[in-house]
């Protein structure tokens, strides 16, 4: 039978380095298919929070679930990312004297040092996985083009792409939009909105613009716990919130 709530849980999870609490008592529950940004000023706590997800960082207190049957505290990093976790870091890193094909389909290979290619012909499944990618990421025209000569927006695309294939449940994605243009943007927002639903997908952003354009949800943190939660429209109302971002 079909399991519903949440995907990822975190429950009053702490972790300190020196004595600073970077994370202090939070609180996070991610459902099923929801596509959520997580907001806050520098310093936050936001990426700290990305780390203990993927298992980088250990929490000193807490608990860490995926569904209701995956205790990750008790998983490094490759079991977090085999349950099918996957994150997207701000900087692209495709390989760019690859084409955009052959990234995709380095990213399905076991051995990341041998192309499928090189060693036998690739399967029709993988093939059909691959084209059905190239279709959710707008770059089809390109995909016989070395991934070097894509721009920068394009490029953040392929490598969600390249995460795709693994079939994640969870994506997290680290400040997507950074160095797009307004046009990439829109694409970048189309792209995830339409991810949502199949997989669940975690943004952090700092562009507000862009996150008004994706969010159903917005988490904000502070000081390494929740301050708001709610929509764009409620969050930015929230006197607590007003106060964080213009107070400092
Ligand atoms: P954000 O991503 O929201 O900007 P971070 O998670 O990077 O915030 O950082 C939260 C706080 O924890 C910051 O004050 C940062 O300086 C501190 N911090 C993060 N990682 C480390 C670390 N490895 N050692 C010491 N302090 C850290």
């Amino acid at each position: 039978d079909v399991r519903h709530g949440p995907i990822l849980y975190l429950e009053d999870v702490t972790v300190s380095f020196d004595g600073f609490k970077a994370i202090n008592a939070l609180n996070l529950t991610i459902d099923d298919g929801e596509l959520r940004c997580i907001i806050g000023p520098n310093g936050a706590g936001k990426t700290t929070m990305m780390d203990i997800i993927t298992g980088k960082t250990r929490p000193d207190s807490g608990q860490v679930w995926f569904g209701s049957r995956h205790d990750l505290l008790t998983m490094n990093e490759p079991e977090i990312a085999s349950l099918g976790i996957g994150r997207k870091f701000q900087k692209p890193t495709v390989f760019e004297a690859l084409t955009v094909f052959e990234n995709l389909e380095l990213a399905m290979a076991a051995d990341k040092r041998i192309l499928p290619t090189l060693t036998a012909r690739i399967n029709g499944e993988i093939r059909d996985r691959i084209d059905e990618i190239l279709e959710i990421i707008g770059l089809k025209p390109l995909h016989a083009r070395p991934a070097g000569i894509l721009s920068h927006g394009q490029k953040q695309w392929l490598e969600i792409g390249m995460l795709l294939m693994q079939r994640p449940r969870l994506l997290l994605v680290d400040e997507p939009v950074a160095g797009m243009t307004e046009q990439e943007m829109e694409r970048t927002a189309e792209l995830l909105t339409g991810l949502a639903g199949k997989q669940s997908v975690v943004v952090v952003e700092h562009d507000m613009g862009f996150v008004r354009s994706i969010a159903r949800k917005v988490t904000v943190l502070h000081q390494g716990s929740v301050l708001a939660e709610g929509s764009m429209d409620q969050v930015s109302s929230d006197p607590r919130v007003i106060e964080v971002y213009l107070g400092a």
